[in-house]
């Protein structure tokens, strides 16, 4: 490991701050108090900042020079799961923790501020992104539709997650698609009820619900080509209330995650395929709705990432032909406007999962996080 020696001095002040971060997560965009304990710490360092999206905070800080602007990302959110550790930092708030490590991306990030305060030998401009809502709740999303690429002018952003599961310290930068697209659907089978004795005079619905079932499994078995990911879950199935009685309609809702934009299109028009072919053989009226939650996070420049890992964390340390995940990233709207790349740092191979009850971030990653973002001001401006 090649730490930036300052950063390095930094580290029990950057653990106090991510371990108090941890103490109080809020979730969604409702980040009121992280947002106001990041400002004052800006404020301490002496770098300006604006309220930009729901909660979130941007802080713009500009070296000795004209140049190009590089943005930084941290998500700052928490989840609503209750905490099972016992250590002194625990969520203080019952029903709610940070279980994603994003005060771990906060604390991270507030390193960089510190060490940027102090030195601006660089030319261009450092953009300091903290988001609120990472967590399915539009964060990115609010803070692009707030004018983000309009007031800046951003030539590339970076940001990172922690991985459990990967050493403590070592890097994976995908050389294309890093996170999955995510995508949510509802069905509406709707028949006519009746009577449970006399299904000659109803049009029941649910063989019809169970053929679009099957159908939706058979897109992955059999469309899906064998190199490309994809994965279609059926998560619910409502209809019906009573043991005597065929009801007028069924609900189905589902998950499509995919890693190549080009198989989320072929999966939508599968489903959509299906189901009007159910429609038709059964009589039924159908009603799909499919909405695109986040796209493919597909890294623009990870040579660049690779560079700085590299200065970092050593060749060895570096890894680009790592699995990209099912899981889903708001990161992925910023990689649709911008060039740059998000990276994974290992959190231990023995870490709990992320979005588990004794999860917890592992705080060498704010020596490794900060020395990285330093190292790719280092190498672009
Ligand atoms: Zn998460
Ligand atoms: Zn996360």
């Amino acid at each position: 490991m090649n730490l930036n020696p300052t950063i390095v001095e930094y580290f029990d002040d950057l653990k106090a701050i991510r371990r108090k971060l941890h103490t109080f997560p809020e979730i969604g965009t409702q980040t009121v108090e992280t947002a106001a304990f990041i400002k004052s710490r800006l404020d301490e360092y002496g770098i300006g900042h604006e309220d930009i999206g729901e909660n979130s905070v941007i802080a713009r800080v500009e070296g000795r020079a004209s140049g190009k602007t590089v943005a930084f990302r941290a998500d700052i959110d928490g989840l609503e799961i209750s905490e099972k550790n016992d250590f002194s930092h625990r969520s203080e708030t019952c029903g709610k923790m940070h279980a994603c490590g994003h005060d771990g991306h906060a604390a991270t990030l507030l390193g960089l501020a510190r060490y940027i305060s102090t030195h601006r030998e660089f030319d261009g401009a450092v953009l300091l992104l903290f988001q609120s809502g990472e967590e399915g709740y539009g964060g990115a999303l609010k803070i692009i539709g707030d004018g983000l690429f309009d007031k800046y002018d951003i030539d590339y952003m970076f940001g990172y997650h922690n991985w459990p599961g990967m050493a403590t310290g070592q890097i994976a930068v995908h050389p294309g698609p890093c996170m999955a697209s995510e995508d949510r659907f509802d069905i509406i089978v709707t028949g006519r009820s009746g009577h449970a004795s006399m299904p000659h005079g109803c049009i029941e619905p649910f063989a019809p619900v169970a053929d679009i079932i099957k159908g939706a499994q058979s897109i992955i078995a059999r469309k899906v080509p064998s190199h490309d990911r994809a994965v279609v879950s059926i998560t619910q199935v409502h209809g019906g209330s009573a043991y005597n009685i065929i009801p007028d309609s069924v609900t189905i809702r589902g998950n499509v995650r995919t890693c190549n934009p080009g198989v989320q299109d072929m999966v939508e028009d599968s489903l959509r395929e299906i189901i009007d072919g159910v429609s038709k053989m059964y009589g039924v009226e159908t009603e799909f709705t499919y909405n695109r939650l986040h796209p493919v996070l597909v890294n623009q420049t990870p040579g660049i990432g690779v560079r700085a890992g590299e200065a970092v964390a050593g060749k060895g340390n570096v890894v680009t032909d790592i699995l990209s995940a099912m899981g889903s990233e708001d990161y992925a709207f910023y990689m649709e406007k911008t060039k740059g790349c998000f990276m994974w740092i290992g959190n231990g191979e023995e870490s709990p999962l992320l979005h588990n009850s004794r999860y917890d971030f592992n705080d060498e990653l704010l020596l490794v996080g900060a020395s990285l973002f330093v190292a790719l001001i280092d190498e672009l401006l």
